[in-house]
């Protein structure tokens, strides 16, 4: 079972994942891809992945067989176990809880081949839907403090398995960074009575110089302070804190953003790996202890996605000063995706 270790200088929580014993040589660069026959992700095998717990597919069509457009599944190596309590502990200067939480992998299309530059904005649209369905029944558990969504595409950016999935880790504490954007988000709200992210994509677009799309109801930016190249950041116009509350219109919408950014980031950038994270508000749990816990969130936090292209690396000086280099200021990066046919094959 793995464990959340805490480090006293550092201040930060680490997953120590300890169920399964690993030897030097799993370290070992490894860029073997996984083939169609073996993959557990395509149509056919869904007897080696748990059994699914959310799926669309034509009506009437039994669970855990073949004709479906997405399917979520446990995963199969959880790096977090949903059975039992927390038993958290304290060794000495350190502190240990144990693994719990829930991990579970969203099989985005039933085609090995297909990522999702290549979906149709109804497709990414029904990946955004499975992604609202497992948030909502995920925080009726009252364990889990946060849910993170996140995908990882390439290799480089943590995907050893090439068929396109993301993921959904529920987790027991609150990650100190998406605290930290709570927490300024809520100290703006107070000091200004305005949402700060409201507030952002309104001096944007006035700006202009890093949108990269606006439709009037999505607007996608190269972050001002971007820490990496192209990195991008997806907004809804509309004020909203919690992405599973947003209907099927919103989700259409963030589907069409996306699929433009990500067909220009391939087009421009050859099918760079990437990380895209949502960034949600957490489920809103009652806590006896803290009466007014998140309690502003509907007001002063604003759901997005960040969207992170995986080409350079983390060295000494960005690791010891936590100052990121980017060596493509934002507004170049804006024009040269402004200037990318979405539409083009690379
Ligand atoms: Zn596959
Ligand atoms: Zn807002
Ligand atoms: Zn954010």
């Amino acid at each position: 079972m793995s464990e959340f270790r805490w480090d006293p200088l550092k201040s930060t929580w680490v997953i120590t994942a300890n169920h399964r014993a690993r030897e030097p040589r799993d370290f070992f660069l490894d860029r073997q891809q996984i083939q169609t026959s073996t993959c557990p992700f395509c149509p056919g095998h869904e007897g080696k992945t748990p059994p699914e717990v959310f799926a669309l597919r034509t009506p009437g069509l039994a669970a855990n067989g073949p004709e479906w457009q997405v399917r979520v599944v446990p995963n199969k190596f959880p790096l977090l176990r949903i059975e039992g309590e927390l038993g958290r502990r304290t060794e000495g200067l350190y502190e240990i809880m144990r693994g719990i939480g829930a991990h579970e992998v969203v099989i985005e299309t039933p085609d090995h081949d297909r990522t999702m530059a290549d979906f149709s904005t109804a497709e990414i649209s029904g990946v955004l839907q499975a992604y609202r369905a497992r948030l909502l029944d995920l925080r009726r558990d009252p364990r889990f403090r946060y849910l993170q969504v996140f995908k990882n595409h390439g290799f480089e950016a943590g995907a050893p398995l090439p068929h396109a999935h993301s993921q959904i880790m529920a987790v027991p504490i609150t990650p100190p960074t998406t605290k930290a954007e709570l927490l300024v988000c809520r100290d703006y709200f107070r000091a200004n009575d305005r949402c700060l992210i409201c507030d952002l994509i309104g001096q944007e677009l006035n700006d202009g110089r890093r949108v990269i799309y606006d439709d009037g109801r999505f607007l996608v930016v190269a972050p001002y302070a971007s820490c990496f190249p192209f990195e991008l950041r997806l907004f809804p116009y509309r004020h909203g804190h919690d992405f599973a509350l947003q209907d099927d219109a919103d989700l259409d919408g963030c589907a069409a953003a996306l699929r433009n950014v990500l067909r220009r980031l391939r087009n421009l950038l050859r099918d760079p790996p990437f990380n895209f994270i949502l960034h949600t508000a957490p489920p809103m749990q009652p806590r006896p202890e803290h009466p007014d816990y998140w309690s502003t969130l509907a007001f002063d936090y604003h759901w997005h996605i960040e969207l992170v292209p995986r080409l350079s690396r983390i060295a000494g000086f960005e690791w010891g000063s936590g100052f990121f280099i980017n060596l493509m200021p934002p507004e170049d990066a804006a024009r040269f995706l402004r200037g990318t046919d979405p539409d083009s094959s690379f």
